[in-house]
């Protein structure tokens, strides 16, 4: 545990970090309890890994409330996904108060009974990653699970980030279709970031999350769309709590955000979904 804690904040928050790290803590406004969109449990075949007690711990030293979890690209998954997914809930009922949810599916297997169960189970949202997975956004099948979640009251992150090709134009469509689906951008579809935003704008229920996100991308984000209608992640364990939290302010700093815009970024605006 300690050695955990080591590798984890202290080697991130100290030494030269340690005055970006104090920048962050003076920028969150007091009161306000971050939240963070997009974060992972479980195991990926690149070798990277996460527990649920990591991503306590990490959370709890970073003074994060709450984060949205799900699958890794795992390396067991079976075809439906129902390991990992189950990897997600055991880490749930462990820290009911912390994580929220969310199961991954793989639209080319038979997917309609591992989404039932884990809507049935209380699951909160889905994931799905078109490069890992090998899907465009506009494949029937992907949009009959855009029909579904719809349907579910379900929100959907899609990783809309790096390798990907297709974004705004393949999801135009489905996003039309469906106004009341909730939808997170995972890493605000960064290569398509002006597009997306123009295209989405007008959809209050397309959030865009800014794990993993390049500077310059971060940016424009901020400087093109609502602060309404952008939520902080950490993409854990691929990005760490202080540099995305530091990525996030400094780029929303530069862009003229106002300050009061702040708490909704890094809570409220995705908080009100849960
Ligand atoms: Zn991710």
């Amino acid at each position: 545990m300690t050695a955990e804690r080591e590798h984890s904040i202290e080697a991130l928050t100290g030494g030269a970090m340690a005055g970006i790290w104090e920048w962050v803590r003076q920028r969150i406004p007091a009161g306000v309890e971050v939240f963070d969109a997009h974060a992972h449990i479980g195991a990926d075949i690149d070798g990277r890994t996460m527990t649920a007690e990591g991503m306590r711990a990490r959370m709890e030293a970073a003074g994060v409330k709450r984060a949205i979890v799900f699958p890794l690209n795992d390396p067991n998954a079976r075809d439906d996904y129902s390991g990992p997914n189950d990897v997600i809930w055991n880490a749930y009922e462990e820290y009911p108060d912390l994580f929220v949810p969310f199961f991954r599916l793989n639209p080319h297997r038979d997917y309609e009974a591992e989404f039932g169960r884990c809507v049935g189970r209380g699951f909160m949202g889905l994931k799905l990653h078109p490069v890992s997975q090998h899907f465009e956004l506009d494949d029937p099948r992907v949009v009959c699970l855009f029909e579904m979640a719809a349907e579910a009251d379900l929100p959907v992150l899609i990783h809309a980030g790096f390798a990907m090709q297709r974004i705004v134009e393949p999801l135009v469509p489905t996003v039309e279709a469906y106004p009341r689906l909730r939808l997170i951008l995972g890493h605000s579809a960064m290569i398509e970031v002006l597009e997306a935003a123009r295209a989405f704008e007008g959809h209050p229920n397309v959030l865009f999350e800014t794990s993993v996100v390049r500077a310059k991308d971060l940016y424009v984000l901020f400087s093109s769309l609502d602060p309404s209608r952008i939520c902080y992640g950490s993409d854990i364990p691929y990005g760490d709590l202080p540099s995305t939290l530091h990525a996030t302010l400094a780029a929303a700093e530069a862009a003229g955000v106002p300050e009061a815009a702040l708490p909704g970024i890094l809570s409220g605006n995705i908080r009100r979904w849960f």
